[in-house]
């Protein structure tokens, strides 16, 4: 299995000068005590990684190494079979708190990330039945309807092309809503 350090190193042009041992340790989870409580949960946020491959523990590293964040941002990630199985939900911060993954709307929102570049690539056929399968259960726990789900790039005031342009994702939004 690929460290976080050397995923890091092939998925980044520039990184920060750290060393190998500390970005491996990134990739674990932070104390229970690190995170902040989310008060309502509004939304429900879609993201692609943008990157080919990989899964929380590497997210988790770049997000704590790279961009000095407490935890990964998302909350769940979804695996396309290459650091993780194709269609595994593996957990990213505990969904009781506030995530880091939607500028501005982080608060009453819950990120989930398809491992993948929804630019070039599409999502694999396991992601999107996990996805579905996910999506429903958040609708249903937290009481809301489909209209709460959105793309990363539909967030009023995210400038991001995430999770590109994909149309199947698209297919589950009008399917749930
Ligand atoms: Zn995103």
């Amino acid at each position: 299995m690929q460290s976080c350090a050397q995923w890091l190193k092939s998925n980044l042009s520039e990184i920060p000068d750290i060393s190998d041992k500390e970005i491996n340790a990134a990739g674990e989870r932070p104390s229970e005590d690190s995170y902040v409580r989310m008060e309502k949960v509004n939304s429900l946020v879609i993201h692609h990684s943008a990157t080919a491959t990989g899964n929380a523990r590497v997210f988790r590293a770049l997000h704590r190494a790279v961009n000095g964040w407490i935890d990964i941002g998302y909350h769940f990630v979804i695996g396309n079979g290459t650091l993780s199985g194709d269609g595994e939900i593996e957990p990213g911060r505990p969904i009781w708190s506030v995530g880091a993954h939607a500028r501005g709307h982080n608060r009453g929102s819950i990120g989930i990330c398809l491992v993948g570049n929804f630019c070039e690539t599409s999502p694999t056929g396991k992601q999107l039945t996990s996805l579905t399968d996910l999506l429903r259960e958040l609708l249903e726990d937290f009481h809301l309807s489909g209209s709460a789900i959105s793309l990363h790039r539909n967030v009023p005031g995210c400038r991001t092309e995430c999770p590109g342009d994909n149309p199947t994702i698209k297919e589950i939004l009008d399917a749930l809503s």
